[in-house]
């Protein structure tokens, strides 16, 4: 079995960046920013739908290091692929102009500029240890750590404002994704990477942005929650995503409701649908939204270990009725399940990417043995463990923030 992967702390991830900057770009950056994956413990699908969702910052992070330039140049790195940096202007970094990863890694500086934010050029050189592609949110979390660092470099004093400055610049990062790198997706993954803090879970209201924290403290409970990567990619998937957002628009225009989460009554909301696939999909957002609250009310009330049901409910929702699962993921959740786990569910937008499952402090290696001997013996390469805890949001890593 894969032993699980263990998030860099601050002065490893900082240590990389900085030495990938002097290598690539050189000299010293001004400093290092650092902003988390996330895991969705429960609310899928429902973020473009004015649902709520439940998502909390993992200790696994993306690391910028970048240095502010009097002219308008910009270069970028990654680790990824250290000899190849990409050079360009800011004015050459806009919808259809940038490609790849530098969509992500450079997007951000135009959605400042658009929204109405003063920059110059800037050098950054990016590492991570949050799994790409996994449904983790590398995405946001590069988009978020570049984001910190020019609001800092530029003085436009966002993150220093509190919860409202991270909520814009969450914004900010959401358009880059949507409009830059051309990926259409809600307002979730960018919030966890910038509003969530440690110990807590981030319930989001994405009708209006608020956020709630919400305590969450699993160890207390001798609970652990087990990400599994199942590194399973499926072709079409971008496709798929537009089609059910597609859908869930449609039904709710011919619901009369600006989004599904108006509606109250379901068994009316599915009579007025002629369309079966439309029903379905209703059939989970708004059943998805009332699991949200259910678990927020378990966790708030001391309740944690009563939650799996939940997140099997969800599981089976997303499988049956909003048909976003894959067979790596229901044979991740079953295997979970058989081995111990009080619950397990897909997480992320689907087809591939990661499971999570809820799972006894003392079964965790029992949970990660089984769900990799189930992928082992059909042929699939062993799968990915992390284990989640609710991590804070991203901050400066270098220099050392002041106390
Ligand atoms: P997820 O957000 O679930 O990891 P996405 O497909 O949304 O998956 O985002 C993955 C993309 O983000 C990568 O294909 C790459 O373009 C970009 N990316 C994320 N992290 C990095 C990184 N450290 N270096 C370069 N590109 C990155
Ligand atoms: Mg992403």
């Amino acid at each position: 079995m894969t032993e699980p992967l263990l998030a860099w702390s601050d002065e490893e991830g900082a240590g990389r960046a900085a030495a990938l900057f002097a290598a690539a770009l050189g000299g010293e950056p001004d400093g290092v920013w650092a902003s988390p994956g996330r895991v969705n413990l429960i609310g899928e699908h429902v973020d473009y739908n004015g649902g709520l969702c439940l998502p909390m910052a993992l200790p696994h992070r993306t690391f910028a290091a970048v240095r502010r330039r009097d002219d308008d140049v910009v270069r970028l790195v990654s680790a990824l692929a250290p000899d190849e940096a990409w050079t360009g202007t800011l004015g050459g970094i806009a919808p259809g102009l940038v490609s790849s990863w530098v969509a992500y890694a450079g997007g951000t500086a135009w959605s400042l500029g658009q929204a109405g934010h003063a920059l110059g050029g800037f050098d950054a050189a990016i590492a991570s240890c949050v799994p790409l592609g996994a449904g983790l949110s590398s995405s946001a979390a590069i988009e978020c750590a570049v984001a910190l660092a020019l609001d800092e470099l530029f003085d436009l004093g966002l993150a220093a404002s509190g919860d409202a400055g991270r909520a814009h610049l969450a914004a900010v990062c959401v358009r880059a994704e949507n409009e830059v790198a051309g990926a259409p997706t809600g307002g979730m993954d960018q919030a966890a990477s910038l509003r969530a803090t440690a110990g807590h879970a981030l319930l989001l209201d994405t009708l209006d942005h608020s956020v709630a924290q919400v305590p969450f403290h699993l160890a207390e409970a001798g609970l652990e929650l087990l990400v599994i990567d199942t590194r399973a990619e499926h072709a079409l998937v971008d496709g798929q995503y537009a089609a059910r957002r597609a859908a869930c628009h449609a039904a709710a225009a011919r619901l009369g409701v600006g989004t599904l989460r108006e509606v109250d009554d379901l068994p009316a909301a599915l009579a007025a649908l002629p369309d079966p696939v439309e029903q379905q999909r209703v059939r989970h957002v708004v059943t998805e939204i009332a699991r949200v609250e259910q678990f927020v009310a378990l966790v708030r009330d001391d309740r944690v270990r009563e939650v799996g049901p939940l997140m099997d409910a969800s599981h089976e929702s997303l499988r049956l009725d909003y048909e976003v699962s894959c067979d790596e993921l229901d044979v991740a959740v079953v295997s979970a399940r058989a081995a111990g786990a009080l619950g397990a569910r897909m997480t992320g937008g689907g087809f591939g990417g990661s499971a999570i499952a809820l799972v006894e402090e003392s079964s965790v290696g029992a949970v990660g043995a089984a769900v990799t001997e189930a992928f082992v013996d059909r042929g699939w390469p062993e799968p990915g463990l992390l284990i989640a805890s609710a991590a804070p949001g991203g901050a400066r890593v270098r220099p050392v923030p002041p106390p």
